[in-house]
């Protein structure tokens, strides 16, 4: 085995990964830790206890001691409140909870700039602002901050991806005036690094848990950002598609791209903007209609050359945000065939030529043409799609690394340190 340098450790929906990557970037071990369930999945405490035994499963397994850096992705938007101890205040606010108080929302309305990821129903500034009202709050964090924090590093930092959609301002590169018209103290939230920079040598803390003396903490990133670089995406025009229940593209972009009326807004990650966009189309369509076996015999006898032209656009109901943002665009499923997989087939083709338009419109916005592309998902295990796709849309289609977001955090690190020396 190769000695490892870099850890990335992925707090997702359904559990904690961990991966250690050699140097050269190649994955050298991983460790999972599933939540037991969906109320421990809320628990900060149910989440420590997956780093840590994801953290004890690789160290029975590796030598630590070449670890060069170590970096945490979160679910983006879940929110905690700290005391000055560090101990959760209460519940934590996950990334899909509404925010209890709608007033926040309003005010957030009618503060924040009209292009302001904080903006919306499900705004993750509106989470922190309702968790600093607590009493005995110290800080607000993001999930991936307390991570790093239980880590071992002193001061509490996040980085501009978490920080994004509660409000941060990646122009001016601080937390703006306008979040304390909101109702949010300033002083409460945490110190924000670029994603992928290198902050202080490991502490007390992190020996204690088996980390080098040489060891880094880096800044970290979101699980979304995370997931792409863990496919190896990373230069300008490199796309991921990732076909599951939604269709979700993004693209590295030399330039940000904000348009918040196809809810797309943009990340700086290294030395480019990750800009993305979801439609509602996608394979939960393509779920209602038939199940994984149906999915598993029809997909051999597609016929990618033979294009049906049905020219449908697949929804589960009226209402589409991006590529074309209209709350009443209808579903299109029609004329329906007799036989199931030419309709299959026109399906995916409707969800292909979605695809297309996707990257069209986010170059249509500023972005450039998108120059090669990897997918993820559970459509990505349909090669008859992807030649369909690899048809309509006219680039390399490249494989993707990994799967894995925690790659994706340990290759932040191993990019973040050659980045910022
Ligand atoms: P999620 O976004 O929920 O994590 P996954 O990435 O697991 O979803 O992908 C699940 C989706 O993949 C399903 O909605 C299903 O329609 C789609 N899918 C699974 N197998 C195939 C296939 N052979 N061809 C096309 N789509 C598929």
């Amino acid at each position: 085995r190769k000695p490892v340098a870099a850890l990335g450790i992925d707090l997702g929906t359904s559990g904690v990964r961990a991966a250690l990557l050699s140097e050269d970037g190649s994955l050298v071990d991983i460790a999972a830790y599933p939540f037991p369930d969906a109320a421990s999945a809320r628990l900060p405490s149910t989440w420590w206890c997956g780093v840590k035994s994801s953290l004890a499963e690789l160290a029975s397994r590796n030598s630590f001691a070449s670890l060069k850096g170590v970096a945490v992705d979160g679910t983006s938007g879940t929110v905690l409140a700290v005391d000055s101890g560090g101990m959760p205040v209460g519940e934590a606010l996950m990334y899909n909870d509404p925010c209890p108080d709608r007033t926040i929302v309003e005010r957030i309305g009618a503060q924040a700039p009209s292009d302001s990821p904080a903006r919306g129903e499900t705004s993750a500034l509106a989470r922190a602002i309702h968790l600093s009202r607590r009493s005995g709050v110290r800080t607000i964090m993001h999930q991936a901050d307390w991570i790093l924090m239980n880590l071992g590093l002193a001061t509490p930092t996040s980085d501009e991806n978490n920080a994004l959609k509660t409000g941060y301002d990646l122009a001016a590169e601080c937390w703006p005036n306008w979040l304390e018209a909101c109702g949010m103290d300033i002083a409460l939230l945490p110190v924000v690094k670029r994603a992928g920079s290198p902050l202080s040598r490991i502490t007390a803390g992190g020996l204690a848990l088996g980390l080098p003396r040489e060891c880094r903490y880096f800044a970290g990133t979101t699980d979304g950002c995370a997931s792409f670089l863990a496919t190896g995406a990373s230069n300008v025009g490199d796309g991921v598609t990732a076909l599951g229940s939604t269709l979700v593209i993004k693209l590295a972009c030399a330039l940000p791209i904000n348009a918040a009326n196809n809810g797309i807004y943009s990340h700086r990650v290294l030395d480019f903007w990750l800009a993305g966009g979801a439609s509602n189309s996608g394979g939960a369509v393509i779920r209602t209609f038939f199940d994984g076996e149906q999915l598993k015999a029809m997909t051999s006898k597609l016929q990618p050359d033979a294009p049906t032209g049905l020219a449908y656009y697949p929804l589960l109901g009226p209402g589409e945000r991006f590529p074309i943002n209209d709350p009443a665009y209808p579903p299109r499923l029609e004329p329906r065939p007799s036989d199931d997989l030419t309709f299959f087939q026109a399906i995916l083709e409707g969800i292909t030529a979605i695809e297309k338009s996707g990257y069209d419109r986010l170059a249509e916005l500023g972005g450039p043409r998108v120059l090669s592309i990897r997918t993820v998902g559970g459509g990505a295990a349909n090669p008859a799609w992807a030649r369909m796709r690899e048809n309509a849309l006219g680039v390399p289609f490249l494989a993707s690394r990994s799967a894995e977001a925690s790659v994706g955090a340990a290759s932040l690190v191993l990019a973040g340190k050659a980045r910022w020396p």
